[in-house]
């Protein structure tokens, strides 16, 4: 008996004549999140199975595999040569203490002896022999123990279905350029779009000595949270401290935010430009906080010349935004208090409804370009 994962994918079947293409950067994918622990990892029709592992591994490659998207479902399972004695022994070992339960067999192999209905049977009743706590229930039962007779002379057997993180595989959807500010927001944004495919690349601004080295810190331990979901980032460290500096000296005050956010924009569409990516991510909500309106969100758009940008909180409540951020594991480090680039100059009375034509206006009072290839020209690049 040996312990083995089934991996089942998700949406990857319905891709038609890609399928193959998916199904690769699928593998590689899982293998990338195996690394440094022992397995082999195996191809069946339509599922994958991980093998030869030490079993005291066992949770770790389960924890490793619920991280990679386009994983459908998992299941712990025994190993076993297809033998009546071998699967019932191996039944037995999935098999509950007491409750209801029943057997559901899966025969691709139609050279064994028995048909499924016969194998469920036989292994139902000497379960049900062998403990007299248990009972059959077939139209709704507590347990259910499965067994996968394969064509290659072994069988599956197992008890439980464990949801695995969905979506498509990370490489199958383009790249794309995460704005990553450190608060809780972005983090969650970049997780949706990489669970849909999208590699990720991600940029961070800060206003060095303004805001303090351990936001930097902050944000490369999120970077290391979302690194197993997305198989690795790497993260672009951008100072905007003299384009603050030049905003607060020449700008009015409450244009602060709105035109810093321009800045932003510009800076990430040439960086994700240059780096191959083909849109920008931010973690914007839609009237969540003052910069977060329609106007905010056109005035920053206005910028962008060649990419699109996604904003898939856009339509979600902060405490859905949370609870997203606490199942992917990085709440607790984005809710850690530091200041972001955004904190630095911030007025008073930021405006909420900002007018392009004035925005413009107060924008004109700065050499853009100068400071757009200032900032380019000094990129920190960290490999997560
Ligand atoms: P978050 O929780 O992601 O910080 P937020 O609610 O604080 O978002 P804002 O500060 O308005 O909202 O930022 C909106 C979005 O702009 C962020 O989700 C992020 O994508 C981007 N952003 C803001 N500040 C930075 C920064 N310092 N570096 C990179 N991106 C940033
Ligand atoms: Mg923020």
């Amino acid at each position: 008996m040996e312990k083995v994962i089934i991996i089942r994918y998700a949406e990857i079947h319905l891709k038609g004549k890609n399928r193959g293409w998916f199904e690769k950067v699928f593998a590689v994918n899982i293998e990338k999140n195996l690394k440094g622990i022992r397995h082999e990892l195996r191809r069946l029709s339509g599922r994958y199975l991980v093998e030869n592992f030490n079993e005291e591994d066992t949770d770790t490659v389960v924890n490793r595999l619920m991280k990679v998207f386009g994983i459908h479902s998992i299941s712990i399972a025994q190993k076993v040569s297809s033998d009546m004695q071998n699967i019932y022994e191996a039944a037995l070992s999935v098999c509950p203490e007491t409750g209801t339960f029943k057997v559901e067999t899966h025969r691709a192999d139609k050279t064994f002896s028995l048909n499924s209905m016969q194998i469920s049977a036989e292994i139902g009743g000497k379960l049900l022999e062998n403990n007299k706590n248990l009972k059959v229930d077939v139209h709704n039962p507590q347990s259910t123990v499965y067994i996968d007779l394969r064509e290659n002379g072994t069988a599956l057997v197992f008890g439980k279905f464990f949801k695995g993180a969905g979506g498509m595989p990370v490489g199958t959807a383009g790249k794309g350029m995460l704005l990553l500010s450190g608060g809780i927001d972005s983090p969650v944004a970049g997780h949706m779009i990489a669970k849909r495919g999208m590699s990720l690349e991600c940029i961070h601004f800060h206003s060095y000595p303004y805001t303090n080295m351990m936001a930097k810190e902050k944000v490369i331990e999120l970077a290391k949270i979302l690194s197993p979901y997305t198989c690795g980032i790497k993260l672009n460290i951008v100072s905007v401290t003299h384009i603050q500096e030049e905003i607060h000296k020449n700008c009015n005050a409450d244009y602060m935010v709105t035109l810093l956010r321009r800045f932003m924009m510009r800076l990430s569409e040439r960086i994700a430009i240059k780096n191959g990516a083909q849109c920008i991510i931010t973690g914007e909500s839609l009237a969540q906080v003052a910069s977060q309106t329609i106007e905010g969100m056109t005035s920053s758009n206005s910028v962008i010349g060649k990419l699109p940008v996604l904003r898939p909180l856009c339509g979600f409540d902060k405490d859905e935004i949370i609870e997203r951020s606490r199942a992917i594991g990085t709440y607790a480090t984005s809710i850690e208090p530091y200041e972001d680039c955004c904190t630095v100059f911030l007025p008073e009375h930021p405006v909420t409804r900002p007018k392009l034509a004035e925005v413009e206006a107060e924008e004109s009072k700065l050499n853009v370009a100068l400071l757009i290839d200032e900032a380019l020209s000094n990129i920190e690049v960290i490999k997560v």
